[in-house]
């Protein structure tokens, strides 16, 4: 599939007829055993090389279709598919970090994400430092002896802030560290990470790779040497895998990715010029807008600019999070991104910072900057854009009373 494009990779890797019935869809193999025609060894440390299908944990025809496609559009040689984002990130920060390493993260991230470096990590004596990756200089000034990786996320949850993964590449390349990027909010279409030195890249598929809300999932791509600890030790013994019924959705929706992507893309641009010339708003954070501070790295790193925006208004936030829960018709108030319905959240920044990033200073500023007292954050779907601005408009407080 190397020299196919995008489109023909979505749709076709990992996927092949069925030899015996011809089927044209993948089947869905729910089978959590596999019959033998010899007795093998009951461990995994038993094989060698190829390990042939014998229990689902350890591998499975229909997950891996997912990961194969993955590999495909990641331009990545393999792919480990997990049972969620989360159950992939602390699998690779497990098997990464051991007792008396460090790790250099960027200090906005996915909440989750941000929680177990920052509460978790510590506990099992993995040191952390959160560090605005925005500014190179402060990822430098990061690294000790004892640090082993570099985590990034771009876009970054919920302000929408960009990491430029090249220069962090070179960065991890001097220090011999290892360099993981979360690209769940750019997806493969916006950006490679791979292609830019990233040594792991990390999805949640529940996201846009999935697209339809109805499958948790979660994958690590990189080279073969690179996952082989994973595949071998941390699907195998922390037990993350992923239901074939779930692999089996998330390939669905994966093939429909590049055409979804421009429609998420294309919704998202009309939903952030309304937001941005609509007198209750008062900052729309969307790398594809010109006013975003970092527009130049988003034309050089992203593709696609992708369907999530997060935007501040004037006045109470939080009560208009109320009005929004009880009385937008379409846009679902609802946690979550990247499925083809749009959901709007409410974050609200200091409750944020008590919970979860824990930031002050220069790094607090920062993020307000982005964030103010707090963010709505749109995932924009694939309704009509006109549909999704009349129901924000209908909620959003008019101009006499925004002032
Ligand atoms: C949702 C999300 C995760 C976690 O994924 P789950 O599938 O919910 O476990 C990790 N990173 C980012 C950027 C996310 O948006």
């Amino acid at each position: 599939m190397k020299d196919k494009g995008l489109h023909t990779r979505a749709v076709h890797a990992g996927e092949t007829p069925d030899p015996v019935t011809g089927a044209s869809a993948p089947n869905l193999v729910m089978s959590t055993t596999f019959t033998m025609e010899e007795p093998a060894g009951f461990s995994i440390n038993a094989f060698e090389g190829e390990i042939p299908y014998i229990y689902t944990r350890w591998g499975n025809p229909t997950i891996r279709v997912l990961e194969e496609k993955l590999a495909a559009l990641e331009g990545t040689a393999d792919c480990v598919a997990f049972g969620s984002g989360m159950a992939a990130t602390a699998a690779l920060m497990f098997e990464s970090l051991k007792s008396g390493d460090h790790l250099v993260i960027s200090d906005v991230n996915y909440a989750g994400t941000a929680e177990l470096a920052r509460g978790t990590l510590p506990a099992y004596g993995i040191a952390t430092s959160a560090v605005d990756t925005t500014d190179l200089a402060a990822v430098e000034a990061a690294i000790r002896p004892e640090t082993r990786m570099i985590w990034i996320e771009t876009p970054a949850n919920p302000i929408l802030r960009l990491t430029d993964i090249a220069a962090v590449a070179a960065i991890a390349r001097r220090h011999g560290l290892a360099l993981a990027v979360d690209s769940t909010f750019a997806t493969p279409i916006a950006t490679r990470p791979a292609e830019l030195g990233a040594d792991f890249v990390v999805h949640s598929l529940t996201k846009y790779i999935g697209g339809h809300g109805d499958a948790l999932g979660g994958a690590v791509l990189g080279s073969r040497e690179g996952l082989e600890p994973l595949r071998t030790h941390a699907l195998i013994h922390f037990g993350g895998v992923i239901s074939p019924f779930n692999a089996w959705l998330i390939a669905r929706g994966a093939a429909t990715l590049p055409i979804r992507m421009r429609a998420h893309e294309e919704g998202a641009l009309l939903l952030a010029d309304f937001l941005e010339s609509h007198p209750a708003v008062a900052r729309v954070n969307h790398p594809g807008l010109d006013s975003h501070p970092q527009r130049q790295l988003a034309k050089r790193q992203m593709r696609n600019t992708s369907g999530t925006l997060s935007f501040q208004v004037h006045g109470d936030g939080a009560a208009l999070a109320e009005r929004m829960a009880k009385e937008l018709e379409i846009i679902h108030y609802a946690v979550s991104l990247g499925h083809h319905r749009s959901l709007i959240y409410w974050i609200d920044t200091e409750a944020m910072m008590e919970s979860t990033f824990k930031l002050s200073g220069d790094q607090l500023a920062h993020y307000r900057e982005y964030a103010g007292d707090g963010v709505f954050r749109l995932s924009v779907g694939l309704e009509d854009a006109n549909d999704l601005c009349r129901d924000l408009d209908r909620v959003l407080p008019r101009p006499t009373q925004a002032r």
